[in-house]
């Protein structure tokens, strides 16, 4: 049996956390998953009931189930809370206390929302990349960090550290998972000018060869910036680390044009996974039925793929999503300017997803 614990939290979480439940269901028992599923607090919602915006018995259901789907945490209703007691505390100290070092992003075009880019239909047309990056090191965390004042004028200053272990592990996932893509991985660095960047192209290498089916190449970041927007078919896989991966990961994102279908996964060492939508909780939509449930509904393929190591399961629902838009079903996010169709809500695009599901 495998738990999984749903974590709805504010806004348009509940609406889209509650759609992929039920496309998980189906995929569970068309493919022999034996699920079940729990719900907890967090974020606003905890905070109004508990005072706290991650209550501890969340955090001790999230540790001992197999996986954690998130909807979205937030909004104007807290905004005005100190910063150690908001929302976003929540899902920064879940990210910390499950030790999920591993954030992935994929950038997926689907041949429906071609249009929806604001590159041309050629250059986006069979867009399948996945960014990997390192989200617990690096120059968000480094020490000595801080400001001062040095004759007369203020001063500010933060550390890029990595050591061995911590780009070893992140590179195993990534060279894990350009094994089960296309087999190619490419690292993302500045080592023309950075110390740490040239321990991670040794690191990476050394690593490589427990990995001999995936062919690795290491790439500049500034002209991987500029290849992903000139040439984003190229890529596979790009691996990287946290202030590079934070900055390529919204840009490869944005190639696909649509905030509403991008899902992710954080994954760590406690073998527990964190699912969620890229989007936020989209207080303008909340209790509406306006919501994409398509981010999160693929959040759940991810799910399945990557901790209850079920990829014909994940495909399924991803080709059901791909199906789903070739039919012309939209939620109104997804419309063109200018384009006439009639709008699907949440609810409704959930059911065609569980519709196109196989039988
Ligand atoms: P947002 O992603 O919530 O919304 C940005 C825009 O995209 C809005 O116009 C929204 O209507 C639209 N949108 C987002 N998701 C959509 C979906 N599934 N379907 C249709 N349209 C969608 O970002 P924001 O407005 O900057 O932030 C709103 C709140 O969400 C804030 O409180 C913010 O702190 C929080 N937030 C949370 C997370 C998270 O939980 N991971 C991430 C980002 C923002």
């Amino acid at each position: 049996m495998h738990r999984i614990l749903l974590l709805p939290g504010d806004g348009i979480g509940p609406e889209v956390v509650a759609e992929a439940r039920r496309v998980l269901g189906r995929a569970g028992e068309r493919f022999g998953l034996d699920l079940t599923f729990e719900e907890g607090l967090i974020g606003g919602a905890a905070l109004d009931a508990t005072g706290s915006p991650l209550p501890e018995e969340t955090l001790e259901r999230a540790r001992s189930c197999r996986a954690v789907l998130l909807g979205a945490v937030g909004g104007p209703k807290w905004d005005a809370l100190p910063v150690d007691v908001r929302p976003e505390k929540g899902l920064l100290r879940i990210r910390k206390e499950l030790g999920l070092f591993a954030n992935l992003r994929p950038a997926t075009v689907f041949p429906a929302l071609v249009g929806a880019s604001t590159l041309r239909p050629e250059v986006v047309r069979g867009i399948d990349l996945l960014v990997v990056r390192e989200l617990t090191g690096g120059i968000y965390f480094g020490e000595p960090r801080g400001r001062e004042q040095r004759d007369g004028r203020r001063r500010a200053f933060n550390a890029m550290v990595y050591d061995e272990e911590e780009i070893a592990r992140i590179a195993r996932v990534a060279f894990r998972a350009a094994a089960g893509r296309r087999g190619h991985l490419t690292h993302v660095h500045k080592a023309n000018v950075l110390e740490v960047s040239q321990l991670w192209v040794e690191v990476v290498s050394e690593v490589a060869r427990e990995f001999p089916e995936v062919e690795l190449a290491h790439q500049l970041v500034d002209s991987c910036a500029m290849l992903l927007v000139r040439e984003p078919r190229r890529f596979d896989v790009l691996l990287t680390g946290n202030l590079f991966g934070d900055i390529l990961s919204d840009e490869a994102a944005m190639i696909t044009g649509s905030l509403g279908m991008l899902p992710s996964a954080s994954l760590g060492e406690s073998g527990v996974g964190l699912f969620e939508p890229v989007h936020g909780s989209a207080p303008d939509l909340a209790g509406r039925d306006e919501a994409n449930p398509l981010a999160t509904i693929l959040s759940g393929a991810m799910l399945l793929e990557h901790s209850l190591g079920a990829p014909e399961a994940a495909g399924a629902v991803r080709q059901a999503v791909a199906r789903v838009l070739e039919a012309g079903a939209r939620t109104r996010d997804l419309l063109l300017p200018g384009e006439e169709r009639p709008v699907l809500g949440c609810r409704a695009m959930g059911e065609q997803v569980l519709r196109e599901l196989p039988a």
